[in-house]
C-alpha cells in the first residue's frame, strides 16, 4: 500500500533522476503546445508539460491516499514513466508508421525510455503499454490495451491520461470539466462523495491577487474541507464535497477581514516615514491604518533626534501671538509661566525645548487621529494631566485653547513642553545639563506609557472605513470573484456611467487612473506608496492630453496593492528617489498551473531572488558576468543552470554586504511570498538617489529606458530558462490583461522600446520558444545569444557604460554585419589588437545570428582576396587598411571605371539594370586597374601585403575576385545601384576585416610551409 510519504519520495526520486536527463535531452527547448503549430494555445515546453503532469498526479494521489484510496507504488511508477514518454509522437524526428500521428515505432519509444533512465526508475515495461501512452483519446488506437500483458494496463493508462489532462488544462474552468470523468473512472469516491470545484478571479494585479487567492483557499479549506489541487494564475481548482450548502454566505467578508488584517499589520519604520506630513506634523491616513501609536512615535522620536534644533523658535512663535493679541511678551510669559529669552546661556535649554515641542506636535496628532480626541480641548486636557502642568498655567492654557489651536495644529504643546522640561521629571538634574537623547527619551517614555492606556482600536477602524479599503474590497470581490459552486451574476457598484462620460478639462475623480476602476473612495495617488510620479502616469485607455497640476486619483484596490508591495519588500529602498529610479516588473506565471509540490523545484532556484540579487552584465575580475558565462557554452543545460545559480548567489551575497534590502543600485528581487503563490512577481530595479553624482570611470547610476528593457528582457529569458514559467514583462504598475491564458508566447513584453527589435527577431512584443522545431535555435536561446553578445560588446567598447547599449542596438538594427563592425571597432580602439574571449565570441554570435546571406558573400570575397595576397597581420594602426586593401582598391577602381562608361554614369541612380556589355566593360576596367596596382606592389616589394600569385595565375584570381564583387555584390545585392553599393562598402569591408583577422594566422602558417617546401626565399619578413 502506498503512503503519502511514499508518493513524495517517488516524486523526489523522479526529480533527481529523470529531470536532469530531460534537460540534457532539451525537453525544455521544444514546444508541445503553442507556437506556429498550435497557435490557439499558450506555449508550453515539453519539459513543463511533463513536470506539471507528474506534480499534478502526485498532488491528486496525496488527496486520494488521505481518503483511503489504495494503489501500489509500482503502478504509480509505471504511470510516471509512461507519462514521461507520452509526447514522443510530437517529436519531429520520429518517423511515423502509416498516416496516424500516433503510430510511433516501438523502437523509438524504447530508445527514449532507455535514454531518460526510466528503465532504472520503473523497470521493464510492456511495449504495447508504451505505445498506448501516446494515445490521447479513447480511440480505436487502443488496440494496444488489449495486446498488453500487464494486468494493470487499464489503470496505468488512466493515470497517464489524468496526468496529461492536468498538464494540458489552461484554466480552472477547463480543468474541472476535463478531469472529472477520468476521476470517476479512477475512484468511486468521485461518483458520490467528491467533485471538482474552482474559484476564479479574472484580474491579475500582483501581491493583492495572490493574497486574495490564498485567503479564499484558506476559507474554503477551513469551512468546507476543500482540497486545493491546482493553482492557476487566475484561480484554484479544488476537490471538495459534492454537496456544498450555504458556503458562500460570509466568504467575502471573511476574506476581506483577512486582507485588512494583512494591511493593518504593523509596518516598518520606512513605511511609516514615507507617510509623514512634515508641514502638518501628522501622518497620511493610510499609515495610521497599519501603524500603532507606539510605532509612529518611535519614528518621530528617531527623526526628532536627527532634526536640527532651532533655538529661536519660541520667541518667534510667542512674538507672533503677542502681536495678534496686542499684548506684551512679558505678560504672555507670565500668564503661562514660560521664559522665551533667546540668549547664549539659554541656548541649550531652548534646543531641548524645540525638540520636545516637535515631538509633542506629532503626539498631539496621534491623539487626534487614533485616540479620537478630536477636540483640541480634550487633547490639551490629556496633555496637561499627563505632564502635570502646574496651576494657574494649566487653567490659563485651557482658557486660551482656541488661540493656541488655530490652523489645526496643537501649538499649545509649546507650553506643555516647557513645563515638562522644568518640572518633576528633571528634579535630579536640569534638562539643559542632560544630553539631548536622554531628555527626549524621558519624554518619549512618558508619552508611550500614557498612550498605552488609551483605546485606539475604534480610531483605527474609523480610518480603515474612511479610506474605504473594507467596503471597496468587498465590492471588488463581488465583481471579480467567481465560485463554480455558487454561481451568481451580481454586478458591483457600476462605474460605467462615469467611464462613458466625456472627459472634461480635469479628470474624473471617480475613475482610477491606474486600473480604470470606479469608486467613491478614489483618492489622490500617494506618490510615496506608488513610487512613481502621480502626475504624468496613467494606465488609462483614454489618457488625458496634458498632465494635470494635481496628482491623479487611484482606487483603494490599487492603493492596497501598492501598500502590500511595499510590505512585501518590493518598494524602492529608502533613500532612493522614484524620479531617478527605473523599475520593470516580471510576472512569473505558471504554464499552465502550479501545485504546492512545485515549490520543491522552485524554492532552491528562486532562493537568491528572495534576497536581493542581480544579473551582472559585465565581468569584475574573476567574477564573470552572466553574458560571459552564457557565451562560453551557449547551452541551456544543467551545467549552465548551476553556473547561473552560482552567479545569482554570489550577487545576492555581494548585495547583502552592500545593504541587502536597503541597497541602492541595480537589483533584482522577488516579493516576499507566503504559502503557495499563483504567480511570482519579480522586480528589476535600478534604484537611484535624488542627487546622483557619477564618479569618473563609473557606470551610469541612472538607467535609461532602453538599458532597463535590455536588462529586463535578458532577465526574463534567464528566469524562463530557470523555471519554465511564462513571463510577462511590464513597466506598468498593473497587468493590463485580465486572462493570463490570453498570453500565448513564452515571454510577453508590454511595450518595449522599438530599439530592441533586433534582439526580438522582428517580433515586437514577444519571445517565443519556437525554433528547434524547424531545426534552428529556440527563440529563447536566440534571445540569450543576442543579449549576451550585446552586453559583452557594450562593456568592451568605448564609451562602455550600460546606457551606451542603445548605440550598439542602433547598429544592430541597421547593420546585419554589426558583429564585424564591433570587432573592427575593438581593433581601432586597441591599436589593431585582436579581441579576446568573450568579445570575439560575442561578435561571432552576432554575425552567426544576424549576418545571413551577406556574411556568406563577405566570406566568399574575403577568401578570394586572401588567395590573391596575404596581408601582414602584425597589430598596429595600419591593420585595417592592409586587411581591406584589395577590396577597397577594387571598389575604387570600379568607381573610376563607372565614370568612364557613359551608360553606367546614367544608371548610377539605379533606375534600370545596366546592360551586359556595360557590365563586361566595367569588369575589364576594374580588373585591369586592380591587377596593375598589385603588380606594382609586387615589384616595389612594399611591406603591406604579400601577393601570392604571379603572371597569368594572378590575372585569373583578380578576374574571379572582380566577378564576385560585381556580380554578387553590385548587381545582385545592390541591384546595380551604385549608391547602394557604396553604402555596402563599409559593411563588407568590416566583414572582410573580421574574416581575415580570424583566419590570417593559419593562412600564414600554410603559406610558410608551402614556401619551405618549394624552398623559395621568403619575400617579406612577417
Ligand atoms: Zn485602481
Amino acid at each position: 500500500m502506498t503512503t503519502e510519504k511514499g508518493v513524495e519520495e517517488l516524486l523526489d526520486l523522479y526529480l533527481r533522476k529523470v529531470l536532469p536527463v530531460m534537460l540534457k535531452r532539451q525537453y525544455h527547448l521544444h514546444l508541445v503546445k503553442g507556437g506556429p503549430d498550435y497557435p490557439h494555445l499558450s506555449e508550453q515546453s515539453h519539459l513543463t508539460h511533463i513536470i506539471n503532469g507528474v506534480m499534478g498526479l502526485c498532488r491528486l494521489m496525496l488527496f486520494l491516499i488521505a481518503t483511503g484510496f489504495n494503489t501500489s507504488i509500482d503502478i504509480l511508477k509505471k504511470a510516471f514513466a509512461l507519462y514521461t514518454i507520452h509526447e514522443v509522437h510530437k517529436d519531429k524526428d520520429v518517423e511515423k508508421l502509416g498516416s496516424s500521428e500516433f503510430s510511433v515505432p516501438l523502437e523509438r519509444l524504447e530508445e527514449e525510455y532507455e535514454a531518460l533512465g526510466l528503465h532504472e526508475f520503473a523497470g521493464d515495461l510492456d511495449p504495447h503499454l508504451m505505445r498506448l501512452a501516446n494515445v490521447h483519446k479513447r480511440s480505436n488506437k487502443q488496440g494496444d490495451l488489449l495486446l498488453s500483458e500487464d494486468p494493470d494496463a487499464a489503470k496505468i493508462w488512466l493515470l497517464v491520461r489524468i496526468a496529461d489532462t492536468i498538464a494540458s488544462v489552461r484554466t480552472p474552468e477547463e480543468a474541472a470539466s476535463s478531469l472529472i470523468q477520468y476521476l470517476r473512472d479512477l475512484s468511486p469516491q468521485f461518483v458520490e462523495k467528491y467533485t471538482l470545484h474552482y474559484h476564479q478571479i479574472k484580474d491579475v494585479r500582483g501581491v493583492l491577487t495572490n493574497a486574495l487567492h490564498q485567503a479564499i483557499a484558506s476559507e474554503l479549506e477551513r469551512k468546507l474541507g476543500f482540497f486545493p489541487l491546482l493553482f492557476f494564475a487566475s484561480g484554484t481548482l479544488y476537490i471538495g464535497p459534492s454537496q456544498v450548502k450555504g458556503a458562500t454566505d460570509d466568504l467575502i467578508s471573511q476574506v476581506t477581514k483577512q486582507i485588512i488584517a494583512l494591511l493593518t499589520q504593523s509596518g516598518s519604520a520606512d513605511d511609516i516615514r514615507d507617510g509623514i506630513r512634515y508641514q502638518r506634523y501628522d501622518f497620511q491616513r493610510y499609515v495610521l491604518s497599519f501603524a500603532s501609536p507606539q510605532e509612529l512615535l518611535e519614528v518621530i522620536y528617531q527623526d526628532t533626534l536627527a532634526a536640527n534644533p532651532e533655538h529661536k523658535f519660541a520667541k518667534q512663535e510667542v512674538s507672533e501671538l503677542a502681536k495678534k493679541r496686542k499684548q506684551s511678551l512679558e505678560s504672555i510669559e507670565k500668564r503661562y509661566g514660560i521664559h522665551i529669552t533667546d540668549s547664549p546661556e539659554r541656548r541649550a535649554f531652548n534646543e531641548r525645548w524645540f525638540m520636545a515641542r516637535r515631538y509633542l506636535l506629532y503626539a498631539d496628532s496621534v491623539l487626534r487621529d487614533l485616540a479620537q480626541l478630536t477636540k483640541p480641548k480634550d487633547r490639551l486636557d490629556w496633555l496637561l494631566r499627563v505632564f502635570a502642568v502646574p496651576e494657574p498655567y494649566a487653567s490659563h492654557t485651557r482658557e486660551d485653547v482656541a488661540i493656541w489651536a488655530t490652523g489645526g495644529i496643537g501649538k499649545y504643546v509649546l507650553i506643555v513642553a516647557y513645563h515638562f522640561l522644568t518640572g518633576a521629571d528633571f528634579a535630579d538634574r536640569s534638562a539643559e545639563e542632560l544630553p539631548v537623547e536622554e531628555v527626549l527619551k524621558r519624554l518619549h517614555n512618558k508619552v508611550l506609557s500614557a498612550i498605552a492606556q488609551l483605546n485606539v482600536a475604534a480610531g483605527k477602524q474609523a480610518i480603515v472605513d474612511e479610506i474605504g479599503f473594507q467596503q471597496e474590497l468587498m465590492a471588488y470581490l463581488g465583481e471579480v470573484l467567481f465560485l463554480s459552486f455558487a454561481p451568481r451574476a451580481a454586478l458591483g457598484d457600476d462605474g460605467l456611467v462615469d467611464y462613458m462620460t466625456k472627459k472634461g478639462k480635469g479628470q474624473s475623480k471617480r475613475i482610477c487612473s491606474l486600473c480604470n476602476r470606479a469608486s467613491r473612495f478614489n483618492d489622490e495617488i500617494r506618490t510615496g506608496v506608488l513610487e512613481d510620479s502621480g502626475r504624468v502616469f496613467s494606465n488609462r485607455v483614454l489618457p488625458a492630453q496634458i498632465a494635470p497640476n494635481e496628482n491623479r486619483y487611484w482606487c483603494p484596490i490599487c492603493h492596497m496593492e501598492f501598500i502590500l508591495r511595499k510590505r512585501a519588500g518590493m518598494g524602492l529602498p529608502s533613500g532612493a528617489d522614484y524620479a531617478n529610479s527605473r523599475r520593470i516588473y516580471l510576472y512569473v506565471m505558471p504554464t499552465y498551473s502550479f501545485t504546492p509540490l512545485h515549490l520543491r523545484l522552485f524554492e532552491p532556484l528562486l532562493r537568491p531572488f528572495h534576497q536581493v540579487t542581480n544579473l551582472p552584465v559585465r565581468d569584475y575580475g574573476r567574477d564573470w558576468g552572466l553574458p560571459h558565462h552564457w557565451l562560453e557554452q551557449r547551452t541551456l543545460d544543467p551545467e549552465w543552470l548551476r553556473e547561473l545559480q552560482d552567479v545569482l548567489e554570489r550577487e545576492a551575497e555581494k548585495t547583502a554586504r552592500l545593504g541587502g534590502q536597503k541597497f541602492i543600485g541595480e537589483r533584482l528581487s522577488l516579493g516576499r511570498v507566503q504559502g503557495q503563490p499563483h504567480y511570482y512577481l519579480i522586480t528589476w530595479q535600478k534604484a537611484a538617489r535624488g542627487q546622483e553624482q557619477e564618479g569618473a570611470g563609473e557606470n551610469n547610476r541612472i538607467a535609461t529606458r532602453t538599458e532597463a528593457w535590455a536588462k529586463a528582457i535578458f532577465a526574463a529569458a534567464i528566469i524562463h530558462g530557470l523555471t519554465g514559467c511564462k513571463v510577462y514583462v511590464t513597466e506598468r504598475p498593473y497587468l493590463p490583461v485580465t486572462d493570463p491564458d490570453d498570453l500565448k508566447p513564452t515571454i510577453t513584453l508590454d511595450g518595449p522600446p522599438p530599439a530592441l527589435r533586433a534582439i526580438l527577431n522582428g517580433q515586437r512584443d514577444a519571445i517565443s520558444l519556437y525554433g528547434r522545431e524547424r531545426g534552428a535555435r529556440s527563440g529563447l536561446e536566440r534571445v540569450l545569444d543576442l543579449s549576451a553578445a550585446l552586453w559583452v560588446v557594450t562593456a568592451g567598447l568605448t564609451p562602455g557604460k550600460d546606457k551606451h547599449v542603445s548605440a550598439r542596438l542602433e547598429r544592430l538594427n541597421t547593420d546585419p554585419l554589426a558583429g564585424a563592425f564591433f570587432y573592427k571597432e575593438y581593433g581601432r580602439e586597441h591599436d589593431g589588437a585582436s579581441p579576446q574571449s568573450p568579445f570575439d565570441m560575442a561578435c561571432h554570435v552576432l554575425l552567426q545570428t544576424q549576418g545571413g546571406e551577406l556574411m556568406n558573400l563577405v566570406e566568399q570575397i574575403a577568401r578570394k582576396s586572401l588567395e590573391i595576397a596575404l596581408p601582414i597581420s602584425a597589430p598596429g594602426r595600419g591593420k585595417a587598411r592592409r586587411y581591406e586593401l584589395i577590396f577597397r582598391e577594387a571598389v575604387s577602381a570600379m568607381r573610376k571605371a563607372q565614370q568612364s562608361i557613359p551608360e553606367l554614369r546614367s544608371t548610377a541612380l539605379g533606375t534600370h539594370h545596366p546592360s551586359d556589355q556595360a557590365v563586361a566593360e566595367l569588369k575589364t576596367l576594374t580588373a585591369g586597374a586592380l591587377l596593375k596596382g598589385l603588380q606594382r606592389r609586387q615589384e616595389s616589394k612594399r611591406g603591406d601585403i604579400v601577393v601570392r600569385a604571379r603572371g597569368g595565375e594572378l590575372g585569373r584570381l583578380v578576374q574571379e575576385f572582380v566577378d564576385i564583387v560585381v556580380d554578387e555584390l553590385y548587381l545582385q545585392r545592390a541591384k546595380g545601384n551604385l549608391a547602394v553599393f557604396l553604402q555596402l562598402e563599409n559593411q563588407v569591408a568590416n566583414g572582410i576585416y573580421y574574416y581575415t583577422d580570424r583566419h590570417i594566422g593559419e593562412l600564414w602558417n600554410e603559406y610558410k610551409q608551402q614556401k619551405a617546401k618549394a624552398n623559395l626565399p621568403s619575400g617579406v619578413e612577417q
